[in-house]
């Protein structure tokens, strides 16, 4: 990113070190990249070379547009098992990467809408639901700054939509499209997939740049993993040859428990080498409190750190993906 003073919008070039007219250099070819490549929109963004100085219009927000260009990433958090998580991994990640000051949009693509009430709506009041935006294509309806994120909520009317979608042409890249006009507006886009394996989560897996998945520390659960990785091959193979895996979330970890720590030293053992795995994160009956009281754990109690620094490192982890 380019750190530049703000506020400053015209800089004479007599008047500047050497390193400050080469750094706005720098600035008016970004500019000039992104008008070309994003038509219109960035217009206001534009800057002008008068000769001896250089006007920049909205400075600052060019810097932000800047950075962003580099660091949209879409994140599908998977895996086809229930309760290990996802939802709860989603909300609070999310609200770690926000109060780092990314712009963060959370979409909840599972129609049991666990994650629309955990952040505190309810589902039989929302107006409009991802099933009008996968079915009759109508753009993604966005709520702006609920708990500091910008959020896509949902409906059960979305379980009918896989029925609705089975004859449509081109229908895995149904979230996709409606994702596109807006991905430039965020630093992050998390999508809390179903616990299911069917065209949601795949419409998901295509949308994604990349998916992170929470895995529980048991060895039910472990088991399941062979599934998610053939997923991710066959989505790969099809849609979207560019997915990543971002990597592995142990969950619901209890380390006083044999099965979870030998289920621990199995997930780094054997899957380590396909991705990351990211430290554990502990179980507390605190998840459940903060979900209750519709609120990250961050805000329900930060005094729990364990869990809270497992987040923040999940969170340091995202911020560095390419
Ligand atoms: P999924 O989305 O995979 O179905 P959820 O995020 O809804 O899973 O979590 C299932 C249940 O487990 C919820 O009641 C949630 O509050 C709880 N939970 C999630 N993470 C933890 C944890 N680390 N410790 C204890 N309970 C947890
Ligand atoms: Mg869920």
């Amino acid at each position: 990113m380019l750190l530049l003073p703000q506020n400053i919008r015209i800089f004479r070039y007599d008047s500047l070190k050497a390193s400050h007219v080469f750094v706005l250099q720098i600035c008016r070819d970004i500019v000039a990249a992104l008008c070309s490549s994003k038509g219109k929109k960035h217009k206001k963004f534009l800057a002008h070379d008068q000769g001896n100085s250089f006007v920049f219009t909205l400075f600052d927000q060019l810097g932000y547009l800047a950075s962003r260009e580099q660091m949209a990433r879409i994140i599908a958090v998977f895996n086809q098992a229930g309760g290990v998580a996802k939802t709860t991994v989603t909300q609070n990640l999310g609200y770690h990467l926000a109060r780092r000051n990314h712009k963060v949009l959370l979409i909840d693509m599972d129609p049991q809408s666990s994650l629309t009430t955990f952040m505190g709506l309810d589902p039989h009041e929302i107006e409009m639901s991802l099933f009008e935006v996968l079915v009759k294509e109508k753009p993604l309806h966005i709520l702006e700054n609920v708990l500091d994120m910008d959020f896509s909520p949902t409906n059960t009317d979305l379980s009918a939509a896989e029925i609705q979608l089975v004859n449509e042409d081109l229908r895995e890249f149904r979230l996709k499209s409606a994702i596109e006009p807006v991905q430039d507006e965020y630093d992050f886009i998390l999508i809390d997939c179903p616990p299911s394996l069917g065209l949601l989560s795949y419409l998901s897996l295509v949308a994604a740049t990349h998916i992170l998945v929470p895995i529980e520390t048991e060895f039910k659960a472990f088991n399941g993993t062979e599934k998610v990785l053939e997923t991710i091959a066959r989505v790969r193979s099809k849609a979207n040859r560019k997915l990543k895996i971002a990597g592995f979330v142990p969950t619901r970890h209890d380390a006083r428990k044999t099965q979870n720590i030998r289920c621990l030293g199995a997930i780094q053992e054997q899957i380590a080498d396909i991705a990351p795995i990211f430290p554990p994160i502990p179980n507390t009956t605190n998840f459940p409190n903060a979900a209750e009281a519709r609120l990250p754990l961050a805000l329900y109690d930060p005094k729990q750190k364990s869990a809270l620094n497992s987040l923040e490192q999940l969170a340091d982890a995202m911020e560095k993906l390419s």
